[in-house]
């Protein structure tokens, strides 16, 4: 047997020091456990709508294997220019503002890299989600949590932010609808944070990937639409949520040409171009406005099932999500920390939700609990939370 030289010396000092995602830590658990209701998971149990597959078919046997452009497939980039300047108001160039990534994952990952000097700074809402403090990390750069609270519906108030503002500061990321709280900016929550940003010189990275999920008729707004805000936005969107597209890996920024061309000398260096077939499976996604409101449709019943279900029972509180798939209850009632309340529950109630204090801090009395699983499975959930809360009292 050949033997392990590798030990962790080896492993970089920066890389060493970041914590794994206790998204991750706690799945761990949860694989290890049998018999478990998960609520745990932020991913569609729909199938990929049926047109977007049989174009993934159709460009397989069509022999589109090759790479595309970095940039993405002209075709993509301008259905998607047209979607954002129809439904968005951003208007941007398909020829050098659009870049088709690897899910909004990597799109994130670019834009940081791109933007930032060591040390510099990037103001983020917490909680929200796992990747945006690491990636700020990995890209030398600091990352300043602005605490959000359940008064405001969690919803990032812009004294708030301007309270975290320095010399150092370079952008905010700004996640409408956010995950785990699944609250959304307004317009004019998103008109104050677009003035500070212009008044401080700085840039708005807007992730916008659970745009479609939405109730009560609340409204989407792109901050990058705004006045002043077209080349100090980037806009970052993908296919996973809205198209049950989540292991295809595709998504896409937009912003100013020279933001974007330094995202693609990142993304041709590292990742060359996305997925071909995906980039084909998404040509025609922005058609398929009926399976994704039959989708926003039944997460909806979900939702409201789910946040009456646990409203009733004893011990936890939980405010209406306005986007996104998640509900974030309330468990402070309970005195445990949000980590020993999901391990509890794991263990003796075999459900599964995530730690509210793995998004950030100001998520600490609280877990994620997302409804996008079956009725079926909600309910069952929800049953076992009683039994479970009751056997605490
Ligand atoms: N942004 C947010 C807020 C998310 O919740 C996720 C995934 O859960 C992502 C970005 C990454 O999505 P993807 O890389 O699948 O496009």
């Amino acid at each position: 047997m050949v033997p392990n030289i590798i030990n962790f010396k080896m492993i970089a000092k920066r890389v060493k020091e970041i914590p794994f995602s206790g998204i991750r830590k706690f799945f761990e658990l949860v694989q290890k456990s049998e018999g478990i209701v998960s609520l745990g998971v932020g991913e569609p149990n729909f199938p990929t709508p049926e047109a977007l597959k049989n174009d993934a078919i159709q460009a397989i046997r069509s022999d589109h294997s090759c790479y595309t452009s970095n940039y993405g497939m002209p075709q993509l980039r301008e259905r998607i220019a047209k979607k954002l300047k129809d439904v968005n108001g951003v208007d941007r160039n398909p020829e050098d503002e659009i870049l088709i990534t690897v899910g909004v994952s990597e799109a994130l990952d670019l834009a940081i890299r791109a933007i930032l000097d060591p040390g510099d700074e990037v103001i983020i809402p917490d909680p929200s989600y796992v990747s945006y403090k690491p990636n700020v990390w990995f890209a030398y750069g600091e990352p300043v949590a602005v605490p959000t609270t359940e008064e405001n519906e969690f919803r990032v108030q812009v004294e708030d932010i301007e309270k975290k503002i320095t010399e150092k500061t370079k952008a905010i990321i700004i996640p409408s609808p956010n995950n785990p709280t699944g609250s959304i900016m307004r317009k004019k929550d998103l008109e104050d944070v677009a003035d500070m940003v212009m008044e401080h010189d700085l840039l708005a990275i807007s992730d916008e990937i659970y745009e479609e999920l939405i109730y009560d008729g609340e409204k989407h707004y792109s901050i990058g639409s705004f006045n002043g805000m077209e080349d100090r936005t980037i806009t970052l969107n993908g296919f996973s949520k809205a198209y049950a597209f989540t292991g295809w890996r595709l998504g896409y920024a937009a912003g100013n040409s020279e933001i974007i061309e330094a995202m693609m000398k990142i993304h041709q260096y590292t990742i060359m171009c996305a997925p071909t077939v995906s980039q084909y499976a998404a040509l025609n996604a922005f058609e398929q406005e009926e399976p994704v409101r039959e989708m926003v449709k039944e997460y909806d019943v979900r939702r409201k099932l789910l946040v009456k279900g646990l409203n009733d029972l004893p011990g936890i509180s939980c405010i209406m999500p306005k986007g996104a798939f998640y509900t974030f209850p309330n468990i402070k009632e309970t005195g445990m920390g949000s980590e020993d309340f999901a391990e509890r529950l794991l263990t003796d109630g075999k459900v599964a939700v995530v730690p509210g204090n793995t998004f950030g801090e100001a998520g600490e009395g609280h877990v994620r609990c997302a409804y996008c699983v079956s009725r079926e499975a909600i309910s069952e959930a929800l049953e076992r939370m009683d039994r479970f809360m009751r056997s605490l009292k």
